[in-house]
């Protein structure tokens, strides 16, 4: 069977986001990609069915809790290349559940490696790290060797897995790297995630669906990129001479409010904002109608505030560099949004 193929990549997390862009990415370039779905999964290859490749992809039992699982299918499957995405990706769910988050995201990436550096030494793998490890840092742009200040366990848990990583390369000599990617959205984002929920809220304002849209701190900023454009660069990673990390990001950083106010545009509304605090509220000029709200079961118990990523290494050593600016990228969002209606 492999010898039809070029090389056989290991997708963990196929069903999220990444998971779906980068199959897409893969089989173009004549892979044989295997994705990695949990046992009591969300049940939906969804996004795969929405990129018309859930028949080009074989689907096997992967679980980042179970160490039997991952031992086996790294032993006998011997990848050429594994992608570990799988994560519990949220965030805000990461302060409910943060041992939980841990196990998955921390100690799941110690599993993974512990199992190519026991049964598959030549496996490469990538490494799904993340900005938000820089927490409340004071660089103005944040790079490869910025300091890391987790303030979530999420972060926490992820800051974990990349030290692993780091480890392992040394001390193993394992081809692994981690990319440390800034937040990054497009049609098949997770609806509990900012950019999504503001789309999909929007549009069911505009057809009357719900009263308005109702968000947590608008006054953070991210640097936000295109899940597709970024896919690519994680391959990137894998195809170099030496392992390494890199930072990828958009080149802009933007609040959650300048967000709302340019997808607003997209659905008819000119939005003016009024009040303070929990009290501020944004109507439309034109008829009046208030479109959001705040509410404050939306807010984190700690915050990252400022994150606007410095990819110039990635730039240059995988001469990788965004292709769609946050403009274009909330067009293709609300446009794919709008579809739905129409
Ligand atoms: P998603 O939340 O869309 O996807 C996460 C995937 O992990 C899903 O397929 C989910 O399966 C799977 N998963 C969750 N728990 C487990 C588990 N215990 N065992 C096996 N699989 C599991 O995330 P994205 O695609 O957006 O992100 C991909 C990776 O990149 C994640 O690790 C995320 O933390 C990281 N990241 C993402 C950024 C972003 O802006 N998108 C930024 C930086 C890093 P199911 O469908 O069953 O829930
Ligand atoms: P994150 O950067 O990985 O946490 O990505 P999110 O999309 O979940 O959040 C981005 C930013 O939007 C964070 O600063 C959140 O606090 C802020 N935010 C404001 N309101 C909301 C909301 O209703 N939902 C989410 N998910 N985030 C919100």
């Amino acid at each position: 069977m492999k010898s039809n193929f070029k090389k056989k990549a290991l997708i963990t997390g196929i069903s999220g986001q990444d998971g779906a862009y980068l199959s897409e990415f893969l089989l173009k370039k004549g892979y044989h990609v295997v994705g990695g779905e949990r046992q009591n999964a969300s049940g939906s290859l969804w996004r795969l069915k929405e990129l018309k490749i859930e028949n080009k992809v074989e689907i096997i039992p992967f679980e980042l809790l179970e160490e039997n699982n991952i031992n086996h299918v790294i032993r006998t499957e011997k990848f050429d290349e594994i992608y570990n995405l799988a994560a519990q990706s949220f965030v805000a769910s990461s302060y409910n559940t943060p041992l939980f988050t841990s196990n998955v995201n921390a100690l799941g990436v110690g599993r993974i490696l512990e199992a190519i550096r026991h049964f598959s030494p030549s496996t490469r793998l990538y490494q799904a790290s993340t900005s938000e490890m820089y927490g409340n840092t004071k660089s103005k742009k944040q790079n490869e060797v910025t300091i890391f200040e987790p303030t979530s366990p999420y972060a926490i848990s992820k800051l974990y897995a990349h030290w692993m990583v780091s480890l392992y390369r040394e001390a193993y000599g394992i081809f692994c790297c981690s990319g440390i990617l800034f937040n990054h959205e497009s049609p098949l984002r997770g609806k509990e995630f900012v950019t999504k929920k503001i789309i999909s809220d929007l549009a069911k304002v505009k057809f009357n669906l719900i009263p308005c849209l109702k968000l947590g701190n608008i006054y953070s900023k991210r640097d936000w990129g295109y899940s597709k454009d970024y896919v690519e660069a994680m391959w990137k990673m894998l195809q170099q001479k030496k392992p390494d990390d890199f930072v990828i990001s958009s080149g802009s950083t933007h609040t959650v409010k300048s967000f709302v106010n340019k997808a607003a545009r997209e659905f008819g509304f000119e939005l003016t904002w009024k009040g303070h605090g929990i009290k501020e509220v944004a109507f439309d000029k034109k008829t009046n109608k208030m479109v959001v709200k705040i509410n404050k079961a939306f807010f984190r118990p700690t915050e990252v505030n400022y994150l606007f990523g410095d990819s110039k290494k990635a730039n240059k050593t995988l001469k990788w560099s965004p292709k769609t600016d946050l403009n274009k990228l909330i067009k293709i969002m609300c446009d794919y949004e709008l579809s739905k209606y129409v």
